[in-house]
């Protein structure tokens, strides 16, 4: 049993009014966050879930709104008294781009002692690494952010939870996803090609080779915001938005 929660389903430039990019799993094993934008901690507090819970951060790829939030969430568990370790997972790169953001925001953050371990994990593509509760698989995919960029197929129990990340469109994504329970893919846009990022036109020439049992948009421009209808099938997510997978 996976539960999911949508702690930010927003682009970077916060459209809607909509929080980053963050995607809470609560597992029968632990709790991990998919990626973790600048404004993560705050949604995480609106929301009510206790950051001391998250076992593990994943992020898909080092742009700010997908990893940002890492710094405030690791300053926040210091001061919150933590003692249990909290794993950060993601591209090649992490290890060096991670500190040097941290003192970038808060100088001496990153090599202050802390009761608690700092663990940084960064993936390989292809091979599936245990990452506290559960189990990742990174895809490469098209997205220009100084490292390399991952599509991200996740498995908690028998749950498969696929998410795309930040992409253009590329058949690695149809490898990601392949018979998952759920799809988080990026709907940034619709008819236009934006590069590096996915439009609905893409995912609808595409999705026949989608076979992931359920689709869920997320990271929307205000043109797709308007436009609910323009994956058929496709669920449109929102923060706060839940689904249970057994
Ligand atoms: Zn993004
Ligand atoms: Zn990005």
């Amino acid at each position: 049993m996976v539960h999911i929660q949508f702690l930010g389903s927003g682009d970077a430039f916060g459209s809607g009014g909509r929080f980053q990019a963050c995607i809470l799993l609560r597992t029968e094993l632990g709790q991990v966050l998919l990626d973790c934008g600048a404004t993560s901690l705050v949604a995480m507090k609106q929301a009510g879930v206790d950051p001391l819970a998250i076992d593990a951060v994943i992020v898909s790829h080092l742009h700010g709104d997908h990893f940002g939030g890492i710094p405030f969430l690791v300053l926040d568990q210091q001061f919150a008294r933590r003692s249990r370790p909290l794993l950060v997972a993601g591209p090649p790169g992490l290890a060096e781009r991670l500190p040097r953001t941290m003192e970038a925001l808060y100088p001496g953050s990153s090599t202050v002692e802390r009761r608690y371990a700092l663990r940084v994990i960064e993936l390989d593509e292809g091979a599936a690494t245990a990452v506290g509760p559960v189990m990742v698989t990174a895809f490469p995919v098209v997205h220009a952010s100084g490292a390399p960029a991952y599509a991200l197929r996740v498995t908690a129990g028998a749950a498969t939870i696929a998410y795309s990340g930040d992409t253009e469109w590329t058949s690695s994504l149809v490898e990601c996803a392949a018979d998952s329970d759920v799809f988080i893919c990026e709907g940034y846009v619709d008819e236009r090609a934006v590069k590096f990022h996915l439009s609905a036109a893409a995912l609808r020439a595409n999705l026949a080779r989608i076979t992931a049992a359920r689709l869920v948009l997320t990271h929307m421009s205000p043109e797709m915001l308007a436009r609910p209808g323009a994956v058929p099938g496709a669920i449109t997510a929102y923060d706060g938005m839940t689904l249970d997978l057994s």
